[in-house]
């Protein structure tokens, strides 16, 4: 199939290009590099452009001949759209909805979107199937629930197939190194604490160990970024005109912060010291998938169920890239 990867120079979007042109796709990227990386895009050709420049976008529509979006590019830090919620409506929201209305006046009708479990707010109730009800807590929350119902809306009413994937917390890197998970600034745990294993920061500071959790401190469900590449392939050959999706992609195991400290030593050798600091505003205790419902739809499996070969993917680029792309 021809696929636009809106977003494709970031990092699932690089992954999920890499298994689509390896998979005998025909792949163009489309990114602002506000946050992407070129140096990530290697096996289809990058294309500049905003995504609220419809009309740049109908051209590109037209001129490859696409039958298909995944839709990645999206700011997606908490904390920031706190601060910054009209960047996060405008860039999340409004230039999406340019998207939709370049693909609809183009004739382009299948949908890959990126979503998110911060759709979930701080649901009750673990594992997190779809049926839980969606009540975000802050505004990247929202801006990615009112995609998913605009998506929604448009398979009703213009027979868009779309499938909207609530990712858990996406983590590890290319088994072979060459692309990998590049954010400035960093906040994600993985990449923080093998920094420190570096020597690149001379601590990881633990945001909070009063949760009730087992160990105090907050537990995710991190799933493999390659295993979210494949979901995305998996979802687009399940598009029909009207078909309307939406499937939380996370393992169903959950791991605390210093289980994930515990299994970075056992991967680096590394001692990495810790330092208790206060919650971050607005982190929920626990956040665990229950996927099944993707394994049933697109007989998705992630292949990575154990958090220690997750973190060795990602310590092999950290290792081969200690300064991200940067010097590449
Ligand atoms: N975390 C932490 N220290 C850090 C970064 C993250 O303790 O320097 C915790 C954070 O509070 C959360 C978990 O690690 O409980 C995962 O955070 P991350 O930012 O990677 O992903 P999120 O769950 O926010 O999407």
């Amino acid at each position: 199939m021809r696929i636009l990867v809106i977003g494709g120079a970031g990092y699932v979007g690089s992954h999920t290009v890499r298994l689509l042109a390896r998979s005998g796709h025909d792949v163009w990227v489309y990114d602002n590099l506000s946050r992407g990386h070129p140096q990530s895009v290697k096996e289809a050709e990058l294309i500049c452009g905003e995504l609220s420049d419809r009309e740049h976008l109908k051209r590109v529509f037209q001129q490859h001949e696409i039958e298909a979006v995944m839709h990645f590019a999206a700011f997606a830090l908490v904390g920031e759209s706190v601060a910054q919620p009209a960047m996060y409506y405008q860039n999340n929201v409004t230039a999406t909805l340019e998207l939709l209305e370049a693909m609809r006046e183009s004739g382009v009708w299948r949908i890959v979107f990126s979503s998110t479990t911060a759709t979930y707010g701080q649901p009750d109730k673990i594992p997190i199937a779809e049926t839980t009800p969606q009540l975000p807590i802050n505004p990247y929350g929202f801006t990615k629930l009112v995609i998913e119902h605009a998506l929604t809306d448009y398979a009703r009413a213009y027979g868009f197939g779309v499938a909207s994937l609530r990712y858990f917390n996406a983590a590890g890197a290319s088994p072979d190194g060459d692309i990998g998970e590049d954010h400035d600034p960093e906040t994600h745990l993985i990449p923080i604490v093998l920094q420190t294993a570096l020597g690149q920061r001379a601590r990881i500071g633990i945001f909070g160990d009063d949760y009730p959790t087992p160990d105090g401190t907050c537990i995710r469900d991190y799933v493999h970024v390659d295993d979210l590449a494949d979901a995305h392939l998996r979802a687009l050959s399940h598009l029909r005109p009207g078909t309307n999706l939406q499937l939380n992609l996370g393992t169903g195991r959950g791991h605390s912060v210093l289980e994930v400290i515990q299994a970075c030593r056992r991967v680096t050798g590394h001692p990495i010291p810790t330092q208790v600091e206060a919650r971050r505003p607005g982190d929920p205790a626990e956040l665990v998938a229950d996927s099944s419902l993707a394994r049933r739809v697109l007989h998705w499996q992630p292949r990575y169920m154990d958090i220690e070969e997750i973190v060795a993917t990602a310590w092999n680029w950290h290792r081969r890239h200690p300064r991200g792309y940067s010097a590449e």
